[in-house]
């Protein structure tokens, strides 16, 4: 069918219309309209080719929210007007230990991205939400419960949601925990709501001072200018948990001594260049830990999208149309987004 969409033909090529062909519902496939995507960080990185690897055209966004427009003859889970949801993943194995322990993300014969993956369909790699619809096996699409007037605020939960829920859960952020979130952008702002919400003493390290505010606003118990060496000081050897979403290389030392004996920083971050290496004397005493993440499995989505529904918990947005898609990347590259750029996907047929 074909789809109007957004995209680029080469890393140093601005994104521009382009259609696409979205195959028709196959038995087990969700055909949804897509209402909002949410611009993730991750799109930058991939459409200008940061990361090496990226496949022509291009057409990312893995923050997608809409309404089933059809099933196939096998789908019992969804139905035509369903609100639903499609984030990072489309597709994995299903038969390794990762999948068979509900965490596609690491599926041992790798997961299939929502946009960048391999396809059958042309051209030969998936194509993501910057478009009218997309076409989706029925195990990755989730259930939105939020009401329908916040749904625009819920696309970020798909990739910026649950890739701050998961390790915050992993490392079990909650009560009498003191917890660290590294950069208040799309992931970090969401990081500090939830871990607020999980009950943790959250602490928000930014390098914008015209973000403290906002931070205290979001959830945070302190805020920390991390540019600020006195400030940083006085958490030394303080914290159970830090999670770093800074999308730039940067020194890790700053953060890995603020954490307690056997504290662990986990990075989800995956900037352009390296980190410089970290001090591994700053590990050893203290038994202290450097981690990674990545998003979080299908179950796991679900149990977030749930967890924010009762919570009336939603992004902080800054609507555009998508022909202002590169004028976003370019305030996101500069951190200035509160907090995370949302497509209105009507404006691609506008
Ligand atoms: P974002 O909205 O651009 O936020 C990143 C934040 O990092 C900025 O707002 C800024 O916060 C801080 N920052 C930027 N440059 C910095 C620098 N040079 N030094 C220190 N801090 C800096 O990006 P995002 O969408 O949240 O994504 C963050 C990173 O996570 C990206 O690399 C993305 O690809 C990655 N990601 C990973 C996963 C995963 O599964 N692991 C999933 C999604 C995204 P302040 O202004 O507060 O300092
Ligand atoms: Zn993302």
């Amino acid at each position: 069918m074909n789809t109007k969409a957004y995209g680029a033909h080469a890393g140093d090529k601005p994104l521009e219309p382009i259609d696409i062909q979205r195959r028709e519902p196959g038995a087990h496939d969700v055909q949804i309209e897509i209402a909002y995507c949410g611009v993730c960080h991750s799109d930058l990185h991939t459409v200008r080719s940061e990361w090496g690897g990226t496949k022509f055209p291009c057409v990312p966004g893995h923050e997608i929210v809409g309404h089933v427009t059809a099933v196939g003859a096998d789908v019992t889970g969804f139905k035509v007007g369903d609100t639903v949801g499609v984030g990072c993943l489309v597709g994995s194995c299903q038969h390794c230990s990762a999948c068979d322990g509900g965490l596609e993300q690491y599926c041992e014969n790798g997961f299939v991205g929502t946009y960048n993956g391999p396809a059958a369909d042309a051209p030969g790699h998936t194509l993501g939400g910057y478009s009218q619809r997309i076409v989706v096996d029925d195990k990755f699409v989730l259930k939105i419960r939020h009401p329908e007037a916040q749904l625009a605020a819920v696309a970020p939960l798909l990739c910026a949601g649950i890739t701050t829920y998961s390790p915050l859960r992993h490392w079990n952020a909650g009560p009498g925990k003191k917890v660290g979130i590294v950069g208040i952008g799309g992931l970090g702002h969401m990081g500090v709501k939830l871990a607020h919400a999980m009950g943790a003493h959250t602490v928000a390290f930014t390098t914008s001072e015209g973000k403290r505010q906002d931070a205290l606003d979001l959830g945070a118990d302190e805020v920390v200018i991390s540019r600020n060496p006195d400030e940083m000081q006085k958490h030394a050897g303080s914290f159970d948990f830090i999670l770093n979403t800074v999308a730039a290389s940067h020194d890790l030392d700053a953060f890995t001594k603020l954490l307690k004996r056997d504290g662990t920083m986990c990075l989800v971050g995956v900037p352009e260049h390296p980190h410089p290496s970290p001090n591994i004397g700053q590990l050893i005493f203290g038994r202290r830990s450097i981690a990674g993440s990545l998003i979080g499995g299908i179950a796991e989505t679900q149990e977030m999208l749930d967890f924010c529904a009762e919570r009336g918990i939603v992004s902080d947005i800054e609507m555009i149309p998508i022909q202002q898609i590169d004028a976003a990347y370019d305030r996101m590259q500069k951190s200035d987004v509160k907090y995370r750029f949302v497509i209105d996907n009507a404006s691609l047929t506008a």
